[in-house]
């Protein structure tokens, strides 16, 4: 690792936390604009979720043409994905290439988690500690840190004497595991238990699925990749990337539905939301009729379309119903994509056990108990049991303004931010798609390019101005705090208990995360406050401005 400094005694003008797609997009640009950078990954290579999550069946909701990076129009010519959705290890073997490709490796230090991350005033700088003991200094910090990044095991008593093997999707063994023969319990049913369940299910002598809550699910119509659709994808891949800067969700090619559901016949109603079953994925699914997530009358006749799917594809009609969700309008949740998950309740080999009935009591050394006193036998268990998502992974970090604000304080009632970029109080320091930006409801690496971008501009203007400071203006935080609420509050999304409210952990406030003005909106304020000169952002100038770029 260099030790050279720059001019004012730092270290590094911008140190980054995390080498996900986001963290490298901004190694990259930040890099490129002349900034001394270096990455720290707690992870031994690069890739983020993608490196974590190595479960069986593991793949992105969205189509792998437009799941890449944008930066790099040769590469996306060159690149062939093989299927509609990318699994896991070809989006990850995408990934490692683009590293390799942009060099990025060399300013990558891996298998170092930052531990801790506190402001020095008197000096302008940000102090990071790693888990070996080593202290970086830099003018600026960005913390790309994930959304899903901090699995969560719920505590259950007796798991520490459980004699089989227990693995959690998010924290996968790199070498795979093999459940051949062998009678293997999942807990949890959102994306990833929906993904294990079918392959799991073709490997063990028996499964049982412990699923609190039903999820809608939506055939994602996987396959390999049609060769004349990625042709014509290719020839207008600009346009295609430009418009997807101008939708709610950074995805191009939905036509924004004109009507509501409940001004259409009910048989012409059944026909669209059919032929969108029929075509697979979420997002044209949701995009039928303008109000699915807006008016819960709307919701209901596209909720109870996939609920009679459900009935339709799992035989035992008891089964069937502890399946279909009641509790929440779909698409409240994450609404998931699967391959043939319904169908697998139909195995032999698979059963159901309704815990929200007869809640899981304790791990015994045998496998489990539940509150109706029934014991499953298991020689392996595999925890899909979700993150503590958005917040999860800076609340790790000790993370300080060094004038005796944590952020442990600061979001002591939920998260607290402006625009998902940064946060009062804690100066220099920002965020790639935090809390209270559209992050986790668009396609994110669309979202870390737009981001990271952002940034850099707003450097440029610092180096460029001679502002080597910025905080974010109070009020300017608690109005866009405010704006986030209002807008989710107008929507069907509060009514569900998901991880986008932090109601998957004990104790976590009750605040709704993710911005859900849409993608398309909120680029649109990234891109005035940067016209109008940073209104919100207080900058001055202390110590010594950074170099004029190369
Ligand atoms: P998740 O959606 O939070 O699902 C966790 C599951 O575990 C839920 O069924 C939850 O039940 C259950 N659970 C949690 N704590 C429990 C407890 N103490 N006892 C019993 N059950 C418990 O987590 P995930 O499936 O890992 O997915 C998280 C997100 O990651 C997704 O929503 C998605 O955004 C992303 N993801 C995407 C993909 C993809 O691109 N296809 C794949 C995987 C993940 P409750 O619902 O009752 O809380």
């Amino acid at each position: 690792m260099t030790s050279e400094q720059t001019l004012d005694g730092t270290e590094l003008d911008v140190v980054i936390v995390g080498a996900g797609v986001s963290g490298l997009y901004a190694l990259y640009h930040l890099r490129g604009l002349g900034y001394r950078v270096r990455v720290y990954e707690q992870g031994g290579d690069v890739g983020g979720t993608w490196y974590w999550n190595r479960y069986p069946g593991c793949r992105c909701d969205v189509e792998s043409l437009e799941y890449s990076f944008s930066f790099d129009e040769k590469l996306e010519q060159e690149w062939q994905w093989p299927e509609r959705y990318g699994t896991q290890p070809e989006i990850l073997r995408y990934v490692n290439h683009v590293a390799d490709r942009h060099n990025l490796r060399k300013d990558i230090v891996f298998n170092c988690p930052i531990t801790s991350a506190t402001f020095n005033e008197d000096a302008n700088q940000w102090v990071l500690s790693t888990g070996g003991g080593q202290r970086i200094t830099s003018r600026f910090c960005i913390m790309a840190t994930g959304n899903l990044s901090t699995p969560r095991v719920p505590e259950y008593e007796g798991l520490d004497a459980f004699q089989g093997k227990w693995y959690h999707t998010g924290q996968w063994p790199h070498d795979g595991v093999d459940f051949t023969g062998l009678r293997v319990g999942v807990i949890g049913t959102g994306s990833s238990g929906v993904q294990s369940i079918p392959i799991i299910a073709r490997q063990a002598s028996h499964l049982h699925v412990f699923q609190r809550t039903p999820q809608f699910s939506l055939p994602a119509r996987n396959g390999p990749m049609d060769s004349e659709k990625e042709a014509a994808h290719k020839v207008n891949y600009r346009a295609l990337r430009e418009a997807a800067f101008d939708t709610p969700f950074g995805i191009a090619g939905y036509p924004p539905p004109t009507r509501s559901a409940l001004e259409v016949p009910h048989d012409e109603r059944q026909a669209s939301y059919e032929e969108k079953w029929a075509e697979g994925g979420s997002i044209s699914f949701l995009y039928t009729y303008k109000d699915l997530l807006l008016n819960k009358e709307a919701n209901d006749t596209a909720a109870d379309f996939v609920r009679d799917k459900i009935r339709q594809t799992v035989k035992d009609p008891k089964v069937a119903e502890k399946l279909i969700p009641y509790d929440h309008p779909i698409g409240t949740k994450r609404l998931i994509l699967d391959s043939g998950y319904f169908e697998t309740y139909n195995r032999d080999n698979v059963t159901l056990v309704d815990i929200r009935e007869a809640p899981i009591e304790r791990f015994t050394p045998q496998g489990l108990r539940t509150a109706d006193g029934n014991d499953y036998e298991m020689d392996a268990v595999v925890f899909a049991t979700g993150f503590d998502a958005m917040t999860g992974a800076l609340r790790n970090i000790e993370l300080d303004n060094g004038a005796g604000l944590t952020i442990q304080d600061k979001w002591s009632n939920g998260p607290r931010c402006f625009m998902g970029l940064a946060m009062a109080g804690f100066p220099n320091l920002f965020m790639i798609t935090g809390p209270q930006s559209p992050s986790v409801k668009t396609q994110m690496i669309l979202g870390g390019e737009q981001h990271t971008e952002w940034i850099a501009e707003f450097l440029e203007y610092m180096r460029l101005n001679g502002f080597t400071r910025f905080n974010v203006e109070q009020q300017a935080e608690d109005a866009w705090v405010l704006h986030n609420n209002d807008i989710a509050d107008s929507t069907l999304y509060p009514l569900a208990n998901s991880w986008y409210v932090g109601a998957n952990v004990p104790g976590k406030p009750r605040v709704f995360m993710p911005y859900v003005g849409g993608f398309d909106h909120y680029k649109k304020a990234c891109d005035e406050l940067a016209q109008n000169g940073y209104p919100g952002l207080q900058l001055s100038s202390q110590g010594q401005t950074l170099d004029a770029a190369d």
